[in-house]
């Protein structure tokens, strides 16, 4: 089995850690890993941003790399858990099928994927991973596998989705995918002045099943929270034709930018063009536009520079959030650190079996932002105002926030052979 030993970091490029890697192929190998080391945590491709798939010993699943089957006629997929959802789309799409809930990168693992539960921006349609989770396969700390399912060793499915990597090593699963009969979907831009015109928007147009918005996270006064919401609806061929993924030319950023290139005076310069640019409308893009644009930019993280980059993505309900909203972004303003990215997404009811997934009814702004040495200090301020209105942090995004953020039930993760950095920083 390959090993090595490197420095190894998130999407954040922050923390990092000198790690030993095991690449195990085979189920054999993974259970040899498992129990030759007191402490280790599984890691996927490595695409959540702060310190969840690190530590000094890690499993990377990315060996396990098989289309164990794909049933073109049900759309049920079983796969082993270091398959990219990328891999999948040049399966899938062309028999007809796409995800029901994908995150804004195809670049992550089927593990990656159930161990965060992740979301996208249909959540209150389509809810997380797990609602569309039929089962999977979880190595134990003792080696044991147990097949986990909502009939099958119920708990344990609940405490894994969500559950970061605290309960073993996820083997394989399997899972429901959705109809399509076109790769294009009808897209409307709507420019809103306000927080206030931002919410209201997001809720005058639930019928929707995607939505998304672009916060312009500098503006102030009466601009305080102006937003591009990009809703989308799949397009419906009556005569589907031959389909495909489309891919486009993929740029890469081959080296890191200087860490004051994303300074403030430029972050806002790209703020204005991008609001003046964008037109209220409707026009059809296809489904890489729609879902990962961000994927197109290989290695955009290194624009950040060396120092790396925080996203602090937070949840808070809707009764706080107008008001939330407002005082993160005033308090951000006051502190001078300018968010590159900020978006906000609606988030629908959670499950209340899904007692580890982040998503609840309400909002979540996310805000990514450039790694500086004063950036804490905002940190703790944004953990304050998010904890006192009920709000929570993504643990997925997470690098540097209070150990209460996540809202997480500690007492559900009994063993702990499955150790990150994150969990030790949380379970203090
Ligand atoms: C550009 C970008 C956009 C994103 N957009 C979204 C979004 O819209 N919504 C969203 O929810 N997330 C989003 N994310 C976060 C990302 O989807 C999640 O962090 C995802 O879990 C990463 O998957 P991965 O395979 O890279 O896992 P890793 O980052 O390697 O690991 C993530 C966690 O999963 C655990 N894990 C991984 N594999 C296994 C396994 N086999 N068994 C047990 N535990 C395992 C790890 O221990 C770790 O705790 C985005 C990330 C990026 C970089």
């Amino acid at each position: 089995m390959r090993r090595e030993r490197r420095e190894l970091s998130n999407w954040g490029h922050y923390p990092t850690i000198k790690a030993e890697i095991g690449y195990p192929r085979s189920v054999k190998e993974v259970r040899s890993e498992v129990l030759r080391h007191d402490r280790l945590i599984a890691r996927g491709n490595g695409r959540c941003y702060g310190d969840a798939a690190l530590a000094p010993q890690v499993l990377s699943t990315l060996c396990l790399n098989q289309i164990r089957s794909f049933d073109a006629r049900q759309g049920i997929v079983e796969a082993e858990a270091g398959v990219l959802l990328a891999d999948l789309l040049d399966v899938i799409v062309p028999a007809g099928w796409f995800f029901h809930v994908t995150p804004g990168t195809r670049f992550i693992t089927i593990g990656g994927a159930i161990a965060c539960d992740v979301h996208g921006k249909n959540h209150p349609h389509k809810g997380c991973f797990s609602n569309w989770l039929l089962d999977f396969e979880l190595m134990r700390a003792d080696g044991s596998i147990l097949r986990c399912s909502r009939q099958e060793n119920s708990d344990l499915f609940w405490q894994t989705c969500g559950g970061m990597g605290w309960t073993g090593i996820i083997l394989s699963a399997r899972f429901q995918l959705m109809r399509i009969s076109s790769v294009f979907l009808r897209q409307r831009t709507l420019k809103v002045s306000s927080v206030e015109a931002l919410i209201e928007a997001f809720e005058n147009h639930r019928s929707w099943p995607y939505a998304v918005a672009w916060v312009d996270g500098l503006a102030r006064g009466k601009q305080l929270g102006r937003s591009v919401l990009l809703l989308a609806e799949h397009i419906e061929e009556e005569q589907p034709s031959a389909l495909a993924f489309p891919k486009r030319y993929a740029l890469n950023m081959p080296f890191y930018a200087p860490h004051f290139l994303l300074n403030p005076a430029i972050i806002w310069a790209y703020n204005q063009l991008y609001f003046a640019r964008a037109r209220n409308g409707e026009h059809r893009i296809d489904l890489e536009q729609c879902f990962y644009p961000l994927d197109r930019i290989r290695n955009w993280n290194r624009l950040y520079g060396r120092r790396g980059l925080v996203q602090y993505q937070f949840g808070l309900p809707e009764a706080s959030c107008v008001a939330g909203f407002r005082r993160a972004l005033e308090l951000l303003h006051r502190s001078g650190e300018a968010p590159f990215l900020c978006v906000v997404k609606r988030h629908g009811d959670r499950p209340p079996e899904a007692i580890h997934s982040f998503p609840e009814r309400g909002y979540s702004l996310a805000l990514d932002f450039p790694r500086t040495r004063t950036l804490p200090a905002l940190v703790r301020q944004l953990d304050d105002l998010v904890w006192q209105l009920g709000g929570k942090v993504y643990l997925a995004k997470d690098a540097c926030s209070a150990p209460r953020m996540g809202r997480l039930q500690p007492q559900a993760f009994a063993a702990d052979k499955f150790w990150s950095l994150l969990r030790e920083r949380v379970q203090q």
